[in-house]
């Protein structure tokens, strides 16, 4: 979900890296090799939501195999088009809750700020495929708004910085608005959501360090990876770096029908987290948004693969079986009880 245009740079950089991804079915299919009866699909649902695919991602895939996990993540299909009842546009009801442009507070003691509408990567079961960034695009006078949102609720201790990605924002606009928001003085953290840094590594600059971590707040990234063939050694290397800086990392996924719902997955995924000091934090069952539906997997199997990972993992790398539900003042635990296996 890329909005404006990006300046040229040089051919190397993150920016360019991200200005060069590919968003033609065609080009897709072809640099996979992939069957060409996939594309009418493809052109056709990527009119209702844009194919987007960066190429270190893209470097990831296997070439011939249709049903290689980050392809499905990325892939437009047909079935994104057919109508599905209880699948919304808004599923989590955030467009009640923009408070203001560019705030979306759901919560008590902490509110997201969509610091950027763009994302370096399209997934198709994005809940906020039909959120309208358009609107939450801020000019400074909206931006200093929204600050003065912040500084006159004491109630709230964290700001999140959400999207679109926020680390699609320039490191000069991540490091102003952290300072504003570290002058703040009830706000005791910082949170950044992102999946920059697992589909190009490449944005974890130096700069970006210092803009994140450059004021009294602590960071915790939130990265977003669901499954283990996403960390190769350049995301391994992005992840030093921001562990270096002090930097508590989790991980979010969210639970998708052919890509993560077998147990060998989820397990792999927890491992190569663990192993690079990244703690599994949530794993979401799908929201029901419009277009994602064959993502779906049922509660009942959701609930018995965590049981599974319960009997077979450390209990700090097996992620909270979670639900957002619009409305209510958190994200709900799904029950999960031990499984043990043999
Ligand atoms: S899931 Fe995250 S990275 Fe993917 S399109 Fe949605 S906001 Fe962007």
């Amino acid at each position: 979900m890329i909005h404006g245009s990006l300046a040229p740079v040089e051919s190397d950089s993150w920016q360019s890296l991200l200005a060069s991804s590919i968003t033609d079915p065609r080009t897709l299919l072809e640099r996979l090799n992939l069957d060409p009866a996939l594309l009418d699909p493809a052109l056709a649902a990527s009119a209702e939501f844009a194919l987007r695919v960066p190429e270190p991602y893209l470097a990831r895939m296997q070439p011939g195999n249709p049903h290689d996990p980050l392809l499905r993540q990325v892939l437009p299909v047909g079935e994104e088009l057919l109508a599905q009842p209880g699948y919304q546009l808004d599923p989590l009801g955030e467009q009640h809750s923009n408070a203001r442009p560019g705030i979306i507070h759901k919560y008590h003691g902490r509110l997201l700020l969509v610091v950027s509408g763009g994302c370096a990567i399209n997934c198709r079961y994005c809940f906020r495929r039909h959120f309208p960034y358009a609107d939450n695009n801020l000019s400074t006078e909206q931006w200093h708004q929204a600050l003065d949102y912040i500084r006159q609720d004491p109630s709230l201790s964290e700001v999140i910085y959400s999207g679109g990605d926020p680390l699609a924002a320039n490191d000069r606009r991540l490091a102003w608005l952290t300072r504003e928001i570290a002058a703040i003085p009830h706000i005791r953290r910082l949170r950044v959501h992102t999946r920059l840094p697992v589909v190009i590594p490449q944005r974890v600059t130096p700069e970006l360090i210092e803009a994140l971590c450059g004021t009294r707040l602590p960071v915790t990234m939130v990265l977003h990876c669901n499954h283990a063939n996403e960390v190769d050694r350049h995301l391994g290397s992005a992840v030093q770096r921001l562990r270096a800086a002090g930097i508590t990392l989790l991980n979010q996924a969210v639970l998708l029908r052919g890509v993560n719902d077998r147990l060998d997955q989820q397990l792999e995924l927890s491992e190569t987290l663990g192993d690079h000091g990244i703690l599994p934090y949530y794993l979401h069952v799908l929201d029901h948004v419009k277009g994602a539906q064959h993502f779906h997997i049922d509660d009942r199997q959701a609930q018995t693969l965590v049981g599974q990972m319960l009997g077979r993992l450390p209990g700090f790398l097996v992620p909270r079986l979670v639900r957002e539900v619009a409305g209510r003042a958190g994200k709900l635990p799904l029950p999960v009880e031990l499984i043990e296996i043999e």
